[in-house]
């Protein structure tokens, strides 16, 4: 079988006798295994061999403008997915294969044949899936597939697999560059409007978390299915990142490009069945169009990613076209990551210190830990802006180091003076919390300013603690073996997994300050609110209020019975020179009290 590549000006389209190669291909290496009769045990990779194939027929089929073809094929694809992504294959669905594959190859000398490839599809599709076992599995498709494709060079991987993203079949970012570079090309002569979606698909990384990465790699399947479906004839469509998709097309105005995005969006964001679980995504598009976004390859793409991460950003658009100020700002990310590493390595960052108060007593009980950058002439840059970063571009461990190492320092600092002896709070990152290094780095650093270790108290927030929370809980365990104590926070803004907190061991629970904001004002918020107080009694937690700005805040936290309170009302978080004049007076103030 000779090897199929998909080479040239016209990369991202199979022609007509490609396509038919691809069909022989595989229906005669299905009918070759079948006779061979072996069972074989396959891995899940050959899933993957057979998914792609799929998807390179379905590509193929449309690019020549077989619709109702593609859409037949990738209803195949989708109705074997759970049995792919299980690694195994029924029977009766490797027949159906092959029966389809020969449709599939028939259906291009005669059209008609395609009613009754469909007709056999949904007829399978009505029945349910095979549990799991209940089948015969041969796993002869996977292995046929899988064998011929890779006789065929139409294997996903390795070099005739070159330049396809392998799970789904779609071109990756070096072939959409070139599919890039013929759409402008060929747009030139008529001026034809050339456009660039960068397509980002929000709630992945979730259903990864929450179902495993096979879970998130079974929807990306899903949203490159819809794709090929979806798009219209003559486009590359690339993906370029786990829940990241490029679609480039010509022939379309700035108008008629936002209602394609639109469109797409709107058959992205749906519900996806996944091992019998309803999960739903919804996708974020940045646009550009060649002319006035841009005029390379390089610009296009760049661009429509800037107005992705825009649009990602911001949560108000489903769609956004590029402008030049987001193009300012991710330069500015760009060069703020470039400071932050220079100053990580200058170690030129200081701790502020925000005092926590009992509701009961009015004492100081603890403080919290919160980095500043002074960055020279410039303005301030708030945490806010530069730890997003930071966890981006993984600097946030060795700045989490310096943290780690400059709070142990001051809190012996303090000790030594005779300070009041107050657990030290600091915050950590999601990719801090469950890193050995980091682990060993408070070991360490507690070890080397001979502290207990139940003077340290950890912050984490509640979306990090949710994202993985089987591996937070190892994690967390591990720490709490160290005898550090563990608090959650920004309770609240997150979706806590009740029956995963209660098997966390936490000391605390920090209510977030957007619902301490209004429980003056609004009687739902404050029932919230006394609703996570009893929640963190029921934990034997302790609960401390963030962001608590005034007296009458104050007074119905304490009525509510929470512990703590931190905020304002109390002090701005301070330096150390600050904070030790704070600890004076406020000590002076309640002795006298
Ligand atoms: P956080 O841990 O929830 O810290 C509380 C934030 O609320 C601090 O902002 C603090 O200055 C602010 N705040 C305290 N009381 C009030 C109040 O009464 N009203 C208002 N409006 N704000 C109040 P900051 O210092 O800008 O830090 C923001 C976030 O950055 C922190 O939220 C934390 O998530 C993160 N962060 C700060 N330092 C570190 C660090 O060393 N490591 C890591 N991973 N994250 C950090
Ligand atoms: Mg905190
Ligand atoms: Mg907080």
């Amino acid at each position: 079988m000779a090897a199929v590549r998909l080479t040239g000006a016209m990369a991202w389209r199979a022609t007509r006798a490609e396509t038919s190669r691809i069909l022989s291909a595989v229906a005669a290496d299905i009918g070759r295994r079948r006779e061979q009769r072996g069972i074989r045990r396959r891995g899940p990779v050959h899933a993957r061999g057979v998914r792609s194939d799929l998807h390179r027929l379905a590509r193929a089929a449309r690019a020549l403008g077989l619709s109702s073809l593609s859409s037949i094929v990738l209803r195949m694809a989708e109705r074997l997915e759970p049995c792919l992504r299980a690694g195994e294959l029924g029977r009766r669905d490797a027949e159906v294969l092959r029966r389809l594959a020969e449709h599939c190859r028939r259906y291009l000398e005669d059209p008609t044949d395609v009613k009754a490839a469909a007709a056999m599809v949904d007829e399978l599709a009505a029945d349910p899936l095979p549990a799991a076992g209940r089948w015969e599995r041969s796993h002869l498709l996977q292995g046929a597939i899988e064998e011929g494709a890779e006789a065929a060079g139409l294997a996903s991987g390795g070099a005739n697999g070159a330049g396809y993203d392998r799970l789904t079949g779609l071109l990756d970012r070096n072939s959409l560059h070139a599919a890039l570079r013929e759409i402008l090309r060929a747009a030139a002569p008529a001026r034809a409007p050339v456009g660039v979606m960068s397509i980002g698909i929000l709630g992945v990384e979730d259903i990864a978390d929450s179902l495993g990465p096979g879970a998130a790699t079974a929807v990306a399947t899903r949203v490159a299915a819809e794709l090929i479906r979806s798009v219209p004839g003559g486009a590359a469509i690339g993906r370029v990142g786990p829940d990241h998709f490029v679609v480039a097309c010509s022939g379309l105005t700035t108008l008629e490009l936002t209602e394609e995005a639109s469109r797409l969006a709107a058959l992205i964001c749906r519900s996806y069945r996944i091992s019998s679980h309803p999960v739903s995504v919804t996708a974020r598009i940045g646009m550009a169009m060649a002319g006035q976004h841009g005029r390379s390859v390089a610009q296009l793409l760049g661009n429509a990613d800037a107005a992705l991460h825009d649009a990602r950003a911001r949560k108000l658009y489903t769609t956004q076209f590029f402008s030049p100020h987001m193009r300012h700002a991710a330069l500015r990310r760009v060069s703020l990551e470039a400071q932050l590493r220079t100053a990580i390595e200058r170690g030129s960052f200081e701790l502020h210190y925000q005092p926590k108060l009992s509701l009961r007593t009015g004492r100081l009980c603890g403080l919290e830990a919160l980095v500043r950058w002074p960055a020279g002439a410039q303005r301030h840059i708030p945490p806010a802006e530069f730890i997003p970063i930071a966890e981006q571009s993984e600097l946030i461990v060795p700045l989490g180091d310096w943290v780690i190492d400059a709070a142990c320092r001051q809190m012996s600092r303090w000790r030594h003076a005779g300070a009041p002896g107050v657990p030290l709070a600091i915050n950590l990152s999601a990719a801090q919390l469950c890193s050995q290094h980091t682990q060993e780095r408070i070991n360490r650093a507690l070890q080397a300013h001979g502290l207990s270790p139940h003077m340290l108290e950890l912050e984490i927030t509640e979306s990090a603690l949710m994202r993985d929370a089987g591996a937070a809980l190892r994690c967390l365990n591990e720490l709490g073996r160290l005898g550090v104590r563990l608090a959650i926070d920004d309770f609240g803004t997150g979706y806590s997994n009740l029956s995963r907190l209660i098997r966390l061991p936490l000391a605390a629970i920090k209510i977030d300050r957007s619902l301490i904001a209004a429980i003056a004002t609004h009687a739902r918020d404050a029932a919230i609110m006394r609703a996570i107080i009893d929640l963190a009694r029921t934990l034997g937690a302790r609960v401390v209020a963030e962001g608590v700005e005034s007296t009458q805040q104050r007074d119905l936290l304490a009525a509510a019975g929470c512990d703590e309170y931190q905020g304002f009302l109390i002090a701005q978080p301070m330096d150390a020179t600050q904070l030790e004049a704070w600890l004076v007076r406020h000590t002076l103030e309640t002795r006298l009290a």
